[in-house]
């Protein structure tokens, strides 16, 4: 049996976030609370390391790691002591010779928040990057290190247009077009995840008055559905759809959460697009996305699995 893959994961809320994304709070999905990012960083880890278990890669999670002052991104890259790392970052603007860091400090891994290519949509949700700067971002990178994109459905002022402009236009996994990817030894990989409004958020907010409605559970599942065929048809292996069991409960005020939401997607994509290899084949058939939102078949098929009745 293949061995799983083990990420040691240290959350580092908000560190080196230069302003609050709508939908965002770090401190409720991750529970952590300590500010001061090294010593909170090194208690994390000292928890995992009593559990005597190896890793493949240690993780920073949770804030923009490469907008963290070198000093900073220097004291958490030595508490990895030789387990390769992981960060999660923003697609703006990396430190000058970022190439070298990740060489010299054995980087393995880049996540990307891109969570759209609609510069409108990534405007409204405060973020601080256009989709033109964060593909040359990733493409600059992707030649020496494994990447990770992450992206998001139902966002803030998102249409199905905005989201499948997103979906049609997702660079390929290797800059040169060709397949397998870049830098490391695995697939380039990619995450997708349904907004929730999670408390104490400028999103909780706009919810409130009446401004934001999350998307109904069949819509959630179609658009996801969309995304996650146009990353696996562009070279990415997605690994993960919706957020973990932490960000249940109190901490989520409205929008749709399901524990197993990345088989519900998968068993939804396996019956409704058989025989579909390609990105193009997938645009020709579903008319740029119009039908795939709007064919009876696909809604009922969506509100069956998401157990939803009469939300279109
Ligand atoms: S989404 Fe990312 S960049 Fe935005 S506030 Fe949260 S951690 Fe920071």
């Amino acid at each position: 049996m293949k061995k799983k893959y083990k990420i040691l994961p240290i959350f580092i809320p908000f560190s080196g976030c230069s302003n609050r994304c709508v939908y965002c709070n770090q401190t409720v999905i991750t529970g952590i609370t300590d500010t001061e990012i090294i010593n909170s960083a090194t208690v994390q880890l000292k928890k995992w390391r009593e559990r005597s278990e190896s890793w493949d890669e240690l993780a920073f999670y949770g804030g923009t790691f490469t907008k963290l002052p070198l000093k900073t991104r220097e004291a958490l890259y030595k508490l990895a002591a030789g387990i390769p790392i992981r960060i999660s970052t923003c697609p703006d603007d990396l430190p000058p010779d970022f190439i070298d860091e990740i060489n010299n400090f054995n980087i393995k891994t880049v996540e990307f928040g891109v969570q759209s290519l609609s510069d409108s949509v990534l405007k409204l949700n405060g973020r601080t990057y256009t989709a033109a700067q964060a593909v040359d971002t990733i493409n600059s990178i992707a030649n020496s290190v494994d990447i990770s994109l992450q992206f998001m459905v139902g966002m803030y002022g998102e249409t199905r247009g905005e989201l499948t402009y997103t979906a049609n236009n997702i660079p390929l996994s290797h800059p040169s077009g060709t397949l397998p990817p870049g830098g490391g030894d695995t697939t380039n990989m990619a995450r997708i995840y349904p907004t929730l409004v999670l408390k104490d958020t400028t999103l909780e907010r706009l919810y409130r008055e009446g401004r934001y409605q999350p998307l109904t559970p069949a819509e959630t599942l179609l658009r996801a559905t969309w995304l996650y065929l146009a990353l696996e048809l562009s070279g990415y292996k997605v690994i993960r759809m919706g957020l973990p069991p932490e960000a249940q409960g109190d901490s989520v005020v409205a929008g749709y959460w399901h524990p197993s939401f990345g088989d519900i997607v998968r068993k939804f994509a396996l019956q409704r697009t058989s025989g579909i290899d390609t990105i193009e084949q997938l645009r020709e058939r579903y008319n740029e996305g119009d039908l795939w939102f709007t064919e009876k078949s696909n809604i009922d098929l969506a509100n069956e699995l998401t157990g939803a009745s009469n939300l279109r």
